[in-house]
């Protein structure tokens, strides 16, 4: 068992003496904290966290890490706030030891394939310091070694965890001796026969391998050093795991796999991996299409090394991997090895900084080796995310770029659910769908039948996605409107010249498509409604009548407004009409059709245009409310405005616009914008201000 003692002679090899006091207070402090809790095993608690900080010395983690290791379960055991650690060991180590916290709330349990890939990255993007996944993957480790004495459905539950989350996150960072060690703690756990079987067999075989092993080895020694080579060999052993998914995989038989023989070969400089390269393959014969330079181009996470398998007496496999002690280290501890490397005494430069240089040594080592960036990508992204990571209701994760709202959220859902969501719960608050996303949230979307996308999400959807299908739906929604309107329009003209659609002769319309460069009747009747195409106009041609009354509006039905005709029809603002006024349509080349009442002073002034003029009437079915004005003249009085609001909410009358203009010192005027669904409506409001006390007038506005 570890102690602070023996831990102290470990930190001062490589910290200053203020560092490792540091770290001792940590000690002191969790150990009060921890006072009286014991582990499972019967041990004192604090043996924990003292165990985790050792595992992170003997990587030479800096200080911090090692205060953050011994105070990781403070918060989430013991109560003490993180403002309180923040007090003692200041803010960075509190940032720490909060992440660890929210790291070890995340009950990830048994996941399917794709989602444990999102919760790797779930668990990165958490981390804003990359410290805190070191801390957690030394306090799972410890946790690990220390399995055997909890019950078996929770340790399998833990290494569960770790084989799925854990030993990839490691990986990732290219912490080898930590992965491999998840990998055979979580293997033995989860099938505890199968391994003691895998084991067994391999001390087996291990017996009867040693002498062949032991002559192979010496015989690559004498000849690198006959060539004047340096080296140090270590026969390496597959741990149980990779044989076991070797065999599950390739569908070997335990035999096959171990009937290879590995060696590693450290050499002290680059140049050196070849040389020993050109030597061991003049000693053995090489299989060819077996050997890898991942020192030209490495592995994503870093690794280098040089890989070949020789032909040996007997016709025996062997692997060896050749490298130089950095890369040794490089491949044991990955991210960590790079605080090994680069501390220089000094206190940490910011952790974001560190693991951004060890990002930039790996792509440095790429541009090196003279090939594309791409590779990089994959640690980059992991280390400092574009991506968030979001969870459905259902605890599934959805993947979005930073910045993402619900909006994003709810059409990477499913396109209906974007199309249809009105609002969002956000951890179960009720938010706006403009609200931004952070990772680990859960969201909830709030659909609502008809619901139609809004415009206004352009401002801030950010996926392509969603930004699509807002597009495509308005778009779509636009050409339909117009589509619909345009035939309306067009009828109505063909009527006033005694004919209709189907009365048209055989292929007179098709002609007229071709002639007009249309391909089909929809994009012309489109281009009517948009007013690039004059209805009356339109239906002369197509009847090849040509007479001075074409142009006038003819006698046929006007045509009617049901206010269902979504995009293509806007209600002019000078005039505001509502059903029951007498309406009259002018067909704008940018808008559309615009409604006005009949009355109205600009549609006067639009006569002169009176070919874009169009006879409408308010159909019987009409829908929908309508903007109107009011101009309300009213006592000067206090509360006089909270009075009129008032009234008119009761009615369920939304008031849109509300200003005032005093008139004299005895009266106001109060101009309303509300909606309403019609004249009769209107007079029913009116009728119902007007009994209030001190209202003096009540008057629609008209332009
Ligand atoms: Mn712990």
């Amino acid at each position: 068992m570890q102690t602070i003692d023996a831990l102290d002679s470990t930190l001062r090899n490589y910290l200053s003496p203020e560092q490792t006091n540091h770290v001792k207070r940590a000690y002191y402090f969790a150990e009060q904290a921890h006072y009286g809790q014991l582990r499972r095993s019967g041990e004192p608690y604090i043996t924990h966290p003292l165990a985790v900080a050792g595992i992170l010395a003997d990587m030479h983690m800096d200080h911090q890490s090692l205060m953050a290791a011994m105070l990781h379960d403070v918060i989430e055991d013991t109560g003490i706030e993180k403002s309180a650690i923040g007090n003692q060991f200041g803010p960075t180590v509190a940032e720490l030891v909060d992440g660890v916290s929210k790291l070890t709330q995340m009950e990830f349990g048994s996941l399917e394939e794709k989602q444990a890939e999102n919760f790797q990255k779930m668990a990165l993007a958490m981390a804003r310091d990359i410290r805190v996944i070191l801390v957690k993957l030394a306090d799972r480790l410890h946790n690990m070694r220390t399995l055997g004495v909890l019950k078996p459905e929770k340790a399998r539950r833990i290494a569960r965890e770790t084989l799925d989350i854990y030993a990839p996150i490691a990986m990732r960072l290219g912490m080898n001796n930590v992965r491999m060690e998840f990998e055979d703690l979580g293997f033995a756990a989860l099938y505890p026969m199968r391994a003691r079987r895998i084991d067994a067999a391999l001390r087996k075989a291990r017996g009867h391998r040693n002498e062949l092993v032991e002559k192979i080895g010496h015989q690559i020694e004498t000849t690198l050093e006959q060539e004047g080579h340096h080296v140090e060999i270590v026969g390496r052993q597959k741990h149980l795991y990779s044989i076991y998914k070797k065999m599950k995989s390739k569908r070997k038989s335990f035999s096959e796999i171990m009937d290879i023989y590995a060696f590693r070969i450290i050499v002290d400089s680059v140049d050196t991996c070849y040389r020993v390269l050109g030597s061991i393959h003049s000693l053995y014969k090489p299989v060819p299409g077996e050997f890898k330079d991942y020192i030209a181009i490495p592995k994503s996470n870093g690794y280098q090394s040089l890989h070949t398998v020789l032909m040996g007496m007997h016709g025996v496999p062997i692997e060896i991997q050749i490298r130089t002690r950095d890369m040794e280290d490089m491949a044991n501890n990955g991210i960590a090895a790079h605080w090994l490397y680069k501390s220089d005494g000094q206190s940490s430069n910011g952790s974001h900084a560190r693991a951004r240089q060890w990002v930039q040594g790996l792509l440095e080592m790429q541009q090196r080796a003279g090939n594309s960036l791409e590779f990089i990508e994959s640690v980059k992204i992991d280390l400092f995310p574009d991506e968030i990571y979001i969870f459905t209701p259902k605890g599934r994760i959805m993947e979005l770029p930073k910045g993402a709202t619900a909006v994003d959220f709810a059409y990477s859902v499913h396109t209906d659910v974007g199309n249809s969501c009105v609002a969002c719960r956000i951890n179960r608050r009720l938010a706006p769908l403009s609200e931004t996303l952070q990772s680990g949230q859960t969201v909830e979307i709030l659909t609502a039948q008809g619901a139609r996308p809004n415009p206004s999400w352009f401002n801030y959807a950010v996926t392509a996605k969603a930004r699509t299908n807002i597009r495509h739906y308005l778009k779509h929604q636009t050409r339909e409107d117009s589509i619909t309107l345009g035939r309306k329009l067009l009828e109505k003209a063909l009527l006033s010249l005694d004919t209709s659609l189907e009365q048209l002769p055989e292929g007179k319309l098709q002609d007229y498509l071709t002639l007009h460069n249309y391909d089909e009747f929809d994009d012309l009747t489109a281009d009517i409604a948009r007013g690039n195409k004059l209805p009356a106009i339109t239906a002369q041609q197509l009847t090849s009548q040509v007479s001075g009354d074409m142009l006038r509006r003819g006698e046929a039905e006007p045509v009617a407004i049901r206010g269902t005709e979504g995009f293509m029809v806007s209600f002019a603002k000078c005039c505001h009409p509502i059903p029951g006024d007498p309406i009259e349509g002018y067909l704008s080349s940018e808008k559309g059709m615009v409604v006005h009442r009949e009355t109205c002073n600009n549609l006067n002034d639009l006569k002169e245009n009176r070919e874009r003029l169009v006879a409408l009437r308010w159909d019987d079915e009409v829908e929908g409310e309508y903007a109107v004005e009011l101009r309300i003249e009213v006592e000067n009085r206090r509360g006089m405005i909270a009075t009129l609001a008032t009234r008119i909410n009761s009615m369920g009358v939304n008031i849109e616009k509300i200003s005032t203009e005093d008139k004299d010192y005895q009266f106001t005027f109060v101009d309303l914008e509300m909606m309403v669904e019609g004249r009769v409506h209107l007079a029913r409001i009116m009728k119902r201000l007007r009994i209030i006390k001190s209202v003096h007038r009540v008057q629609r506005v008209k332009n």
